[in-house]
């Protein structure tokens, strides 16, 4: 195996981890500030962290009739669910390309990874789903919707044939439900046995504080919690994510202006010679380019971070992905990319 990773990103313009550029304004920042400075760290966290899975709830309107994990970073949770459902002869199925922590945290909890390719478009290959679903008889389906990298979200009916045909859990993965106009399947949870929903507050602004929540049916969530280490959300954490949900607005006013600033990215793009753009519903585009790794170190040595994804999957030849900035960032990219292109005309 090899760890995941992270690129050292000092002194550039960071473009490769879907981060929300915009930070806390100051006022809010000091409120939050006199709030941690109150919590008391010297005691554990509440490890059922109450107060904060009822902010949650609150500012998601999550039924009343589902329960939630959380974890630290919906990462720990994608481990937790994998942990739960692997044992000798079980297969997580998941598509390609697409999160990649799905096959590392597989294969390292020792179940079988099966991974469905995409269309070329990026759609779901609903022929080869199903037959691999019927194949393989999966524990666990993990769908990213939208998809990281690719942006788009899937046929909505699509989804749900795939949860009916299959014998153990989907869990679809909203991490960038905040930039994709409403499209959610946690309506659908209390339609669906075998159906969770994933969400995380990374994109929304706080990577930082590492949260994810998982929102099932209280029967399933029980038996994950079961897994789930007793204090894996710290109390900074819970304290600091409770009272950013208590100022949603301020993060989602941020994430109207990363949408807004997508498209604007997006019809930049389409202007240069050479470049596709494919449409996303996420915080962040995938571009296909010539000679895109050679484009990318270009970038690189010219201060602007994106992702290489070329040679990850051969769905990707030739793709980068670069997060959507705020204005000025996207300009530093912009002119990099210009630059770049020009010396390689
Ligand atoms: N799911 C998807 C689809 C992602 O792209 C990411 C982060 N890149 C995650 C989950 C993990 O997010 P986090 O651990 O920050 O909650």
């Amino acid at each position: 195996m090899s760890a995941y990773h992270v690129p050292d990103a000092r002194g550039m313009v960071k473009l490769d981890a879907m981060e929300n550029p915009y930070p806390l304004p100051s006022e809010l920042a000091r409120a939050m500030a006199d709030l941690l400075a109150a919590t008391p760290v010297n005691r554990y966290p509440d490890p059922r962290a109450f107060e904060l899975k009822a902010a949650l709830r609150q500012a998601f309107a999550i039924p009343a009739e589902l329960d939630i994990l959380l974890g630290n970073g919906s990462d720990e949770l994608i481990q937790i669910l994998t942990l739960a459902l692997a044992r000798p002869g079980a297969t997580l199925l998941s598509v390609e390309p697409s999160f990649v922590m799905y096959r590392l945290i597989a294969e390292f909890c020792g179940i079988r990874y099966v991974g469905v390719p995409l269309t070329s478009a990026f759609a779901l290959d609903e022929a080869a789903m199903l037959a691999a679903i019927a194949e393989h008889r999966p524990a666990l389906v993990f769908l990213a919707y939208p998809n990281n990298p690719t942006g788009n979200a899937f046929d909505r009916a699509a989804i749900e044939r795939i949860v009916r045909a299959t014998p153990g859990l989907v869990v679809v993965d909203e991490a960038y439900h905040a930039f994709a106009g409403g499209l959610s399947f946690l309506d659908q949870v209390t339609r669906y046995d075998n159906l969770l929903v994933m969400r995380t507050v990374s994109k929304l602004g706080l990577a930082g504080l590492r949260l994810g929540y998982l929102v099932g049916a209280p029967g399933w969530i029980a038996e994950f919690d079961k897994l789930r280490l007793p204090y894996n959300v710290g109390v900074l954490t819970q304290r600091a994510a409770r009272f950013a949900l208590q100022n949603l607005a301020v993060l989602e006013q941020q994430a109207a202006r990363i949408v807004a600033e997508r498209a604007r990215l997006k019809q930049a793009l389409e202007a240069f010679a050479g470049v596709e753009v494919f449409d996303s519903v996420a915080n962040f585009l995938l571009l296909r380019l010539g000679r895109a790794s050679a484009v990318f170190e270009g970038l690189k040595r010219r201060g602007v971070l994106v992702k290489n994804l070329d040679g990850a999957h051969p769905l990707l030849a030739d793709c980068l992905r670069v997060t959507v900035g705020t204005p000025d960032e996207n300009r530093c990219f912009l002119d990099a990319l210009k630059a770049e292109l020009e010396t390689r005309s």
